[in-house]
This record gives structure tokens, C-alpha cells and sequence, in this order.
């Protein structure tokens, strides 16, 4: 399929490094979805959530952000309990999950070894990330996780890093955007404590306060 705007193609040739691991993977496990992930949600959403690239046994595996790794359990469970997810999480892209007023993509569509991608290739996965906030007419918030995630939105955004700088529960206007931003929900992060489930619904539940205010 060939690139169009917010979506890169199945493909996308763009980052050698992501491309040979995606070769390797594709040919160890010709099941596994193995392509950049595409978002997830509606277009028409209020709100984007921006993580950072897809795990390679979660997204990479099934071929929805954070669905299938660790990562996801703590999220879906928190987007549910705000109102922005109905269904049940089965952890598998055929789940029948759904997403209320709520977007998911990461800076990073492709898979990186190790979890890392390089700057080199965050930036150039943002031609996918910046039409995808351009293309959500009725965005007011963006929840960024991680500071990767929330470095490369400010920079879509045409924000500076230094006047955006990433901190958990942090909120900032970009234009009319609210950025609120959360460290990883990580399996390290959460097994480390640096990211309690409370700090994590703190977050949104104030995208839920600002979104009905
Ligand atoms: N899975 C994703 O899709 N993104 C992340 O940032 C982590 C896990």
C-alpha cells in the first residue's frame, strides 16, 4: 500500500534500520502483524494519545497500539474508567474494543530493536504524525506518554522543546491544543514505581475535567 499522509504504507522504506527488523521479524514470524501500526480510533476524536513506538511482541505482534504488551493493560484499563474506551480488553486487535472521542498512535509507527528508536528516525516517523493531528478537526487535547512521545508532538506542533519541556503532569497549550503529558506506562516504569496507577488516572482524569468544562 502505497504512503498517504497520516498513514505509512505497509512497506514504508523510510528508516533502513526499521525496515531490516521488520525483515528479520517478518521472516521468523510471518504471522505477526509486522508493519508500521496504524492508529487507532477516530479521526473525529477529541483526543490523541501519543506513545512511543509499537512493542514487538504487543503492537508489532497484533497490529494495534498497545494492545498485546504490558503497556496496554494499564492504559485501556485507565481510557475505560474515563470514559474513553467501552468493551472488553482482550489484549488482541479483534477484541471489539472501542475507543470513545479518543485517538492512539505513536511517534514512531515501526518497531524498534530494543524498544529505541533513533533520533534520526523519530523524526522522520513525524511526516506521520504531524497530519495526524492536522487531519483531527475537532482535537482539543493531546495526552503525550513519555518524553519521547512528547518532545517529537511539541515539534509537530511547532513548539520549542525548552518552552514545552516534558514532565509528568505537566499541561500546556500549543495554539488551541492542551498537551498533558505522563510518563510511560511502561512495564518499567510501573514495576519501578515511577508511574503509579493513581499518577496515571490523575492525568486523565484532568483531560476528562478540561474536555467537560
Ligand atoms: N505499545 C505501543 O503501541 N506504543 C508504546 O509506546 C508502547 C507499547
Amino acid at each position: 500500500m502505497p504512503e498517504a499522509g497520516s498513514k505509512p504504507g505497509h512497506d514504508c522504506p523510510r528508516c533502513p534500520r526499521l525496515v531490516a527488523f521488520r525483515k528479520k521479524w517478518r521472516e521468523s514470524e510471518p504471522g505477526w502483524f509486522n508493519a508500521p501500526v496504524p492508529s487507532f480510533g477516530s479521526r473525529n476524536a477529541r483526543v490523541l494519545i501519543v506513545g512511543l513506538a509499537p512493542g514487538l511482541q504487543g503492537a508489532n505482534r497484533t497490529g494495534r497500539p498497545f494492545t498485546g504488551d504490558y503497556a496496554g493493560v494499564l492504559l485501556y484499563e485507565t481510557l475505560a474508567q474515563y470514559g474513553f474506551a467501552h468493551g472488553e480488553f482482550a489484549a488482541r486487535a479483534d477484541d471489539g474494543l472501542e475507543l470513545i472521542d479518543c485517538r492512539i498512535t505513536n511517534a514512531v509507527r515501526c518497531v524498534p530493536p530494543e524498544n529505541k528508536p533513533t533520533p534520526a528516525e523519530i523524526n522522520t516517523c513525524r511526516d506521520f504524525l504531524t497530519p495526524t493531528i492536522a487531519e483531527m478537526k475537532k482535537l482539543r487535547a493531546i495526552v503525550t506518554l513519555g518524553r519521547i512521545a512528547h518532545e517529537s508532538t511539541v515539534k509537530a506542533l511547532n513548539g520549542k522543546r525548552s518552552a514545552f519541556a516534558f514532565g509528568h503532569g505537566r499541561k500546556y497549550s500549543i495554539g488551541a491544543l492542551a498537551i498533558f503529558s505522563t510518563y510511560h506506562c511502561s512495564r518499567y516504569n510501573t514495576n519501578t514505581g515511577v508511574l503509579t496507577p493513581k499518577m496515571f488516572r490523575a492525568v486523565f482524569a484532568a483531560v476528562r475535567s478540561y474536555l467537560d468544562s
